[in-house]
């Protein structure tokens, strides 16, 4: 993005020819989450950020900080209050918490040694040779780890019914067909740090009793799949990959499977008939995947972002991790913070960070000066959630209350000139398209939505059409067989609840 390649290409090239290439050394990292200032070159060790540089800039630095020692000021951000310079000085991190995009932007990505240098496969290691299964479920059940892929289910019990369910073979499966419009978290980690996918999928075989995983992944995202490549080949060259993993009689591989870009592959049970080789539908649940999942055999399906998460919780312990969060949603989430924000990118917070802080502590408050009318998290079935809600710390059950979703962590945000009613029928346009079609509540019934929908943006719609949106749209969250059709009527459905005078509008200014 945004020339990043060029930069780092143009500081190889000027360091080699002023001879300092063997003093300094350039390396390209994962994403540090602040896109709004990106590109971001960081002089280590002294923790220098250097904002929104451009290819005109790489001379300057150089010559300034390199050569002369001196700070290149323009570049940096400075903290009006405590004139301070470096990256945990940025309001922008200062109430991140971050866990599972620990290594991102810290390690490069492309180099086995610096992840094993940041604790890398230490996790693994006391897995095969300090705990047995039994524990390390323990472990992520204590810890209250739930899936980050949007359904919060808890990751140590879905851990514990595969590895209960009786076979001769278990699957592991990672799920990175991130598909939500503006959601990058599953990229990034991918871009950033693919061995501690790569490690926790190991950590997952050890404990299942599976000596297969596959990662199912986006074709669209062609730099992580990049990276991930050269993770699996490097893995098995350090011998952490294959046969006789570490010198122990565990035994694991990783595939990667590519999704072709359907919104409803992401759901498990399609995930599943996608990497099978047939078409791509949720299936009725049960038999869950932990029970009878790929090729009949019992599978766990965990989402990037989860995995992520575990080689800390086994190094650091179920109560370190247990301790962060509120009392049922534990740990951090990452957002992409999104729409009418100063500062948008990828954050991660605690749960129970409330919305007013990620918007404007974080997100630095919103564009032009406008007023905060509503923010959507959890993609584009997730709810609209309006100012009074601002305060209310997140979590998974929070956001349900307030007719909303966690999600897999899209946060988009919008100010005083959107139009609720527009948002509304922008997302279900998105869901319509990406209906698999399989059940008729879904495939027809959000056809049916979109036409009352667009009735009444076109001015022609009543107050009997309305009624008949609330009513089809609840019918459709009861009646869907999977999570695309049983979330698609949430922007419709929140929307009429918190921003009801702006329908009346579209329907009184015209009757
Ligand atoms: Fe397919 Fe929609 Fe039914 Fe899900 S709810 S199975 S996406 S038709």
């Amino acid at each position: 993005a945004s020339s990043s390649p060029q930069i780092a290409k143009l500081f190889e090239k000027e360091l080699k020819q002023r001879g300092l290439s063997d003093q300094i050394q350039v390396l390209q990292t994962g994403c540090f989450g602040f896109c709004e200032k990106g590109p971001i070159v960081e002089i280590h060790p002294d923790k220098i950020l250097y904002l929104e540089v451009s290819t005109n800039d790489v001379s300057e630095i150089i010559e300034e900080h390199f050569i002369q020692g001196k700070l290149v000021e323009r570049l940096l951000f400075t903290d009006p209050n405590t004139e301070k310079r470096i990256a945990s000085d940025l309001p922008f991190y200062h109430s991140q918490l971050r866990i599972a995009l620990r290594n991102c932007s810290y390690i490069a990505p492309e180099d086995i040694r610096e992840y094993i240098a940041a604790d890398g496969y230490q996790a693994l290691s006391k897995v095969l040779f300090e705990m047995n299964p039994d524990l390390v479920i323990d472990v992520l059940k204590k810890s209250g780890l739930r899936g980050r892929g949007g359904g919060g289910f808890p990751t140590g019990l879905k851990w514990e019914l595969t590895h209960k369910s009786k076979a001769d073979q278990r699957y592991i499966i990672c799920n990175a067909d991130e598909g939500d419009p503006g959601a990058f978290m599953d990229r990034s980690i991918l871009e950033g740090d693919p061995h501690s996918v790569l490690e926790a999928m190991l950590i997952a075989g050890a404990t299942i009793g599976s000596s297969q995983g596959f990662i199912y992944i986006r074709a669209e995202y062609p730099l992580a799949i990049h990276r991930l490549e050269i993770a699996i080949k490097q893995a098995r060259e350090y011998g952490l990959l294959g046969k006789g993993i570490l010198g122990s009689d565990f035994c694991f591989d990783v595939e990667i499977k590519y999704g072709a870009g359907a919104f409803v592959c992401g759901e498990e049970t399609a995930l599943i008939h996608s990497i099978e080789g047939t078409r791509g539908e949720p299936s009725v649940k049960p038999p869950f995947p932990a029970q009878k999942g790929l090729w009949g055999k019992p599978t766990c399906v965990n989402n990037v972002e989860t995995l992520a998460n575990i080689p800390p919780i086994i190094l650091k312990g179920a109560d370190w991790y247990a301790g962060i969060g509120t009392e049922k949603s534990k740990g951090t989430k990452v957002f992409a913070l999104a729409g009418k924000v100063n500062n948008v990118g990828l954050v991660e917070v605690p749960m129970g960070t409330t919305l007013r802080q990620i918007i404007f502590e974080i997100g630095g408050g919103i564009k032009h000066h406008k007023a905060f009318k509503a923010a959507q998290t959890g993609g584009p079935s997730g709810g609209c959630i309006p100012t009074q809600y601002l305060d209310t710390p997140i979590d998974y059950e929070s956001l349900i209350a307030i007719g909303s979703m966690m999600g897999s962590g899209g946060l988009i945000v919008m100010d005083e000139s959107d139009c609720m009613v527009n948002i509304a029928k922008f997302f279900l346009e998105f869901t319509v398209d990406e209906s698999c079609g399989r059940c008729t509540a879904c495939r027809v019934g959000t056809k049916r939505l979109h036409e009352i929908l667009s009735k009444i943006t076109e001015g022609k719609g009543t107050l009997d059409d309305l009624d008949q949106l609330e009513k089809l749209g609840k019918i459709i969250k009861d009646t869907s067989l999977c999570g695309l059709g049983q979330s698609a009527p949430n922007p419709i459905l929140s929307t009429i609840e918190y921003f009801r005078d702006e329908y009346l509008a579209h329907i009184v200014d015209k009757t």
